[in-house]
């Protein structure tokens, strides 16, 4: 149940998918994981369950979220990496002690501390920063061709050109304002 809340944006790259709950940072930013609950709730859906969050998780979810978002756009960019980020980014993974289990269907799974799962599953995801940031892994990190998104996505098209963080969202978006330039109508109503 969202309860209100506004849906999360799953992408199947664990660390992007994490920044995108925070979307449109450079126009009206829409806040996802809102509450200690909806942190919960994004890490349960993500095979990170840890039960329940405080407060203080939540607050240093989005310290990481945010430090993942500034590496990540920076390698985009081709830019040096932010090293006060980096360090949030490397204190989280170190502080982590999840261990990946494999299940009898041969999937991987994450088995976090019952007394440390959120340190656990924030470790998890800035490990996941780093392998993805490192070039561990095929495809290239790239920002989102909407001005008002610029949100880090991890581009694994063959061509790697890929422009959007998500085709159904700012995608839509940028077909449907150029379909009005083109056609002489007005801006319209905001989609
Ligand atoms: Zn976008």
């Amino acid at each position: 149940m969202s309860d209100g809340c506004p849906e999360f944006r799953l992408g199947s790259v664990l660390a992007t998918s994490f920044t995108a709950t925070l979307t449109e940072r450079c126009g009206d930013a829409v806040e996802r994981i809102p509450t200690p609950q909806r942190l919960a709730d994004w890490l349960a859906v993500s095979g990170l369950a840890v039960g329940s969050c405080t407060p203080q998780d939540l607050t240093r979810a989005r310290e990481l979220r945010e430090a993942i978002h500034r590496v990540a756009t920076a390698t985009a960019l081709g830019e040096p990496l932010p090293a006060a980020a980096v360090a949030v980014l490397n204190d989280h993974s170190a502080r982590g002690h999840a261990a990946a289990v494999l299940t009898p269907e041969g999937e991987r799974r994450w088995r976090l501390g019952p007394a440390s799962a959120v340190a656990d599953a924030l470790g998890v995801l800035a490990a996941d920063a780093v392998a993805v940031v490192a070039g561990e892994r095929d495809g290239r990190m790239a920002l989102c061709a909407s001005p008002t998104c610029r949100a880090a996505f991890f581009d694994t098209s063959r061509s790697r050109t890929r422009r959007w963080c998500e085709m159904n969202t700012c995608g839509n978006r940028e077909k449907k304002s150029r379909f009005r330039a083109r056609h002489g109508a007005g801006p319209g109503p905001a989609a």
